[in-house]
């Protein structure tokens, strides 16, 4: 049965967060609205519609300064990681920015307080339309530990399409999906076969598929920011349970 909730701790809520903000385009709107949750002193913003920056002032600087892409994130996530926030606080954040109910709990084993996330994966239904396998950019998606699992089952006609090599920054990284005895990643993922309709398209390594394909999407929120049409937008939501353990 698909997770329904996940118990971050107030670190791993912290992370999540900023894991959020990196994984989009800018969300100047979102990042708007949790400055004025924070309520940071000194932090002044605006936004110019249909761009993906803000102006901010802060600190010291009296003048407002631009900040787009990666800079913008980067600050935000100095904003959420230096607010010092209280679980309740935190919960907050956490429901704006994951777009879903979220509630403080205690963790049943530690009794440290956590942030209960409702993943509302339990709605969703994947359609077999293929649109992540053609679009998302998976690039470096695949772990160290699908490749050891891969080499383990000997799946060589898997691993023919993944090539290691080295990030800029000397980090080890396997290339999904790349031709074969070439540097050119295939068009498509070669796995990615035509389903039972034209409009139906199936993995064929479904059962030892990459856990980057495994688990996508991760949340509602990830699935209608890229595109997925998994959850059925008009079925009610349910709420986050008060009081109830939540599913690990
Ligand atoms: S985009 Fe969503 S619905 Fe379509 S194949 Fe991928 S997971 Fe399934
Ligand atoms: S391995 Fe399967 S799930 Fe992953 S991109 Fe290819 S076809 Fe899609």
């Amino acid at each position: 049965m698909a997770q329904t909730h996940l118990l971050l701790t107030l670190s791993q809520a912290l992370t999540a967060i900023c894991l959020d903000f990196r994984g989009y385009e800018p969300q100047t709107m979102l990042f708007c609205e949790v400055l004025r949750a924070l309520g940071a002193p000194g932090v002044t913003y605006r936004r110019e519609p249909g761009k993906a920056g803000l102006w901010l002032s802060y600190g010291n600087q009296g003048k407002m300064r631009w900040l787009e892409g990666e800079a913008l994130v980067d600050f935000m996530c100095r904003q959420i990681e230096n607010a010092n926030l209280d679980p309740e606080h935190l919960s907050l954040i956490c429901r704006m920015v994951f777009q879903t109910p979220c509630r403080v709990d205690r963790h049943p084993d530690t009794g440290q307080p956590g942030i209960v996330v409702q993943t509302d994966m339990a709605a969703f239904q994947c359609r077999q339309c293929g649109q992540c396998c053609r679009r998302l950019d998976y690039r470096d998606g695949m772990t160290e530990a699908d490749v050891e699992r891969l080499k383990k089952m000997g799946r060589n006609d898997i691993l023919a399409w993944v090539r290691t090599t080295r990030t800029i920054r000397g980090d080890i990284a396997h290339r999904i999906w790349v031709i074969p005895g070439t540097n050119e990643f295939a068009p498509t993922c070669p796995f990615l076969k035509k389903g039972v309709s034209p409009q139906r398209w199936i993995c064929s390594i479904h059962e030892v598929k990459p856990d980057i394909c495994r688990h996508y999407p991760v949340s509602r929120k990830h699935a209608l920011m890229t595109g997925c049409p998994g959850f059925d937008i008009n079925a009610p939501r349910q709420p986050a349970p008060l009081g109830n353990p939540p599913n690990k």
